[in-house]
């Protein structure tokens, strides 16, 4: 059926892990993403429907509410709010899987727990350049998505009959969200043939689509008009635009975490705009999203100015210092740029 593209040690090993261990942790990223949860969540029920009994998912912090009706998403553990019980699973974990990440600090708070966790550590992730602190390190950018290789691990460990309708829901959801619905990165064949098994399995497509893209407030449609209309900026000698949100914007339009989810990828509509970056001030720091088409690398530019990294045309990163600071760095990093 699909191409075996994991390398055969990694599957061995990690399927060893799998089949002997009792207690797992699976771990994603701060501010989980349709990716990182959808990645957790289905592999959470696959070691559910193998028949292991103490499975959990633990995130660093609260995920936006259009993820909500998620299988399984209740049994979260946020970190954030119960930090003495993720850390005591995190310690006593057989078998901690980290998914959607290349590198601890990416999670945040919850880094040093598990980096010191005596637990085995496998990670399943789509970045480039994996920071070495796992046994089985199953690094593959070439991917679009850490949920299409959490179908590829289940499927080459011979396990495809163990994947039911609840984990092909969470599979699917992050395979759509982090190729924008399918409108980038996803050329590749094999992502359709995917797809095509998860339908076998049951899955509404085009619900899932709605249940993620159409449950929006009114007050985040409100800041998006708002954003467009007041607060981008565009460099059209560098075919490059910027949008920039203080807190109290935020706090006037009544922010919930995921209500920006997204905006980076307006400016890119308009005809010429190859780069955009969005600010936003966050309670201790600046948050900076990157979005690109074509050859202009984000991740570099992420990297170079804002601490940060990610995908060729999607990172991310952060500014300490203040707004307008971070708008300096910005336009100083465009002016001085290369690539
Ligand atoms: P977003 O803009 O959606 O937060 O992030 C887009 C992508 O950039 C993520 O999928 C992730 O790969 C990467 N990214 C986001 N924030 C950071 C960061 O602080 N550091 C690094 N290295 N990558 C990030
Ligand atoms: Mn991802």
């Amino acid at each position: 059926m699909i191409t075996k593209i994991i390398r055969e040690e990694q599957i061995q090993k990690a399927k060893k892990y799998v089949e002997k261990g009792e207690r797992f942790v699976i771990v994603s990223h701060v501010s989980p993403d349709g990716d990182a949860l959808g990645s957790s969540l289905g592999l959470y029920h696959f070691l559910n429907e193998y028949g292991k009994e103490q499975v959990y998912v633990v995130v660093p912090n609260q995920f936006p509410s259009f993820y909500k009706w998620m299988p399984g998403v209740k049994e979260v553990v946020i970190h954030e709010k119960y930090p003495e019980f993720a850390e005591k699973l995190i310690q006593e974990a057989d078998v901690i899987f980290c998914l959607d990440f290349n590198e601890p600090q990416r999670m945040d708070k919850l880094a040093p727990a598990v980096v010191e966790a005596p637990g085995r550590k496998v990670m399943i992730d789509h970045h480039l350049n994996p920071a070495q602190f796992c046994q089985v390190t199953m690094s593959y950018p070439e991917f679009s998505s850490t949920c299409e290789m959490v179908f590829r691990f289940i499927c080459q460990m011979g396990m495809f009959n163990l994947l039911n309708k609840q984990a092909a829901e969470c599979i699917y959801t992050g395979m759509m969200t982090d190729t924008g619905a399918f409108t980038y990165n996803s050329n590749k064949p094999e992502i359709y043939l995917i797809i095509s098994e998860l339908i076998k399995k049951g899955i509404d497509k085009d619900a899932i689509y709605r249940k993620v893209n159409q449950v929006h407030t009114e007050s985040r449609l409100r800041l998006m008009g708002y954003v467009l209309y007041e607060k981008m900026k565009l460099y059209p000698e560098k075919q490059a635009a910027l949008i920039t949100l203080t807190q109290e914007e935020l706090k006037r339009f009544h922010y919930q975490p995921g209500d920006t989810e997204g905006f980076v990828n307006l400016p890119l509509s308009i005809q010429g705009v190859q780069f955009v970056v969005f600010l936003r001030e966050d309670r201790d720091y600046i948050k900076v999203s990157l979005r690109s088409v074509g050859d202009f690398p984000c991740n570099e530019f992420a990297g170079c100015y804002f601490n940060g990294g990610g995908h060729k045309n999607a990172s991310g990163g952060e500014c300490t210092g203040t707004l307008q600071e971070a708008v300096q760095v910005f336009e100083q990093g465009l002016e001085t740029f290369k690539y």
